[in-house]
């Protein structure tokens, strides 16, 4: 096995016995991304002197017993959070040369643990998107299955961690760009509860449902990477003082004493019958376990796509106010007047999307339409909430699929606003409500395109979604495919 293909733990193991050092993995890894970054497109900026230096001093750092947990362990990370000295451009010709001042936390959480960045990964502009076709630097590639998209809006972070550049990264979620580009690039990925991973650096898109989480290739590394970025911070308002469980120690015992939830609205028309068999199959698997399996209802989820692209785009026009040209990131040098600075730097300066989502936000916003639309989606919205936490008393873990279909092909969507944003459907309310999700391999189509299962549970319950879902894996066993890279 060529060290790049190494999962975390597996990684870490070999480091503590000394049969490998972070710099010989850091160089397998930066080999493995010149072989194929070409085609796959995951990183914006790769940081290769950073990385070897952050390696030598982890190598330095396990000799003397100072390494943290994810000593030497190279990482990628989504070009929306913030990393000291290294540009990060949220895939927009807007911050295209912005290099921030500081880390974000959990970049200095990761720092902190050992842990390597390599480099900053292709991204939808500012997040907004669901096949990160809309990254201004590179469209990341689905490496099962060439001209196919990786999901988005954190694709590129998926890609890295699938086409083995690196075992981890680091994404964000709003509406599901962590589940579902780690559902159809075929890897392990999780939204935690708003709350548990601090905000503070991470670019904002709409800041109440906004929330950074983990991308691997197993269970097992998906909750050593919560261990490290999970816990209150206080440059984050929005971050809970909870108790941050071991979530390793999670990962034992069988199903026996589970409930898992099957939401009936969530296997309606449109579900693709290959991810519905998938998904009915991983099903059998946790009850073949011991889990007891009974079906639920959320009755307001057909609002949740409505109610979500009021809120998401309305939070984004206020938050996306800043880029003026004033402050930071492009300015237009051709205006005259002020105004006419302001105009173009914002007309040249974002893409299409981001545009669309800044007018129907600042539309839902305006006085006279708030009543009707913001304020409206924001009691819809306590209503799909509600929802979840009647349906949590009678269930632990909600179990369904991440999206409607598998990958699609690239360039198929990208005229049609609407049907990206219906492909969100499933992910969506997780964030309205603030609870946790994540995405887990459950198979591949009869193409070879993967297929997640997204599990989701209570707020602060990531436990049981890392027990069910390392449950799955282990009685899945999926076989070892070939990328098509
Ligand atoms: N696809 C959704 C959107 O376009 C979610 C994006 C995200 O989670 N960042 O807004």
């Amino acid at each position: 096995m060529n060290p790049y293909e190494l999962t975390i733990s597996q990684a870490l193991k070999e480091m503590e016995q000394g049969e490998l050092s972070a710099v010989e993995l850091t160089k397998s890894c930066l080999g493995r991304i010149d072989a194929v970054e070409k085609e796959v497109s995951a990183f914006v900026t790769i940081d290769r002197e950073g990385a070897l230096a952050q390696a030598e001093n982890a190598d330095r750092q396990r000799k003397t017993g100072d390494g943290g947990t994810l000593c030497g362990i190279p990482l990628s990370v989504k070009d929306l959070l913030c990393t000291k000295g290294l540009r990060t451009t949220c895939g927009s010709k807007m911050l295209e040369n912005y290099v921030p001042p500081y880390n974000a936390t959990v970049v200095e959480k990761i720092k902190g643990a050992g842990a390597v960045i390599l480099g900053k990964t292709t991204m939808d502009e500012f997040a907004m998107g669901s096949s990160s076709e809309s990254c201004a630097f590179g469209v990341p590639n689905n490496p099962w299955k060439k001209g196919y998209v990786a999901g988005g809006s954190s694709g590129g972070s998926a890609v890295s961690v699938a086409s083995h550049e690196c075992p981890g990264s680091l994404g964000s979620d709003t509406g599901g760009s962590i589940r579902q580009p780690a559902s159809l690039c075929g890897i392990v990925g999780m939204k935690p509860t708003y709350g548990r991973v601090s905000r503070y650096g991470l670019t904002a898109f709409a800041s109440s449902l906004d929330q950074v989480g983990p991308f691997c290739r197993t269970v097992e590394d998906c909750a050593l990477m919560m261990n490290v970025i999970s816990g209150y911070d206080q440059m984050d308002s929005t971050s809970v003082k909870q108790d941050v469980p071991d979530f390793s120690s999670s990962l034992t015992g069988g199903m026996e004493g589970l409930k898992i939830g099957v939401p009936r609205e969530y296997f309606t028309k449109g579900l693709d019958s290959e991810v519905e068999k998938i998904i009915h199959n991983s099903i059998e698997v946790l009850r073949k376990q011991g889990a007891d399996i009974i079906e639920v209802s959320l009755p307001h989820t057909e609002y949740c796509v409505a109610v979500y692209y009021l809120i998401a785009p309305s939070e984004a026009s206020s938050n996306l106010a800043r880029y003026d040209g004033v402050l930071y990131g492009y300015r237009d040098m051709e205006a005259d007047t002020l105004m006419d600075m302001y105009k173009q730097t914002r007309s040249k300066g974002f893409g299409a999307e981001v545009k669309r989502r800044i007018l129907i936000g600042t539309y839902a916003l305006s006085s006279g339409y708030y009543d009707a639309y913001y304020k409206k989606a924001s009691q819809v919205r306590t209503l799909i909430l509600n929802d979840f936490k009647k349906s949590f008393e009678s269930c632990d873990v909600l179990i369904s699929p991440v999206t409607p279909t598998p990958a699609w092909k690239m360039g198929e969507n990208t005229e049609d606003p609407l049907a990206i944003y219906m492909s969100d459907i499933l992910t969506l309310s997780a964030n309205l409500a603030g609870i946790p999700g994540m995405s887990v391999p459950g198979g591949f189509t009869a193409e070879g395109l993967p297929v997640g299962v997204q599990l989701q549970a209570a707020h602060f319950q990531e436990e049981k979604l890392l027990k069910t879902s390392f449950n799955l894996e282990q009685g899945l066993r999926l076989e070892r495919r070939k990328l098509d890279i």
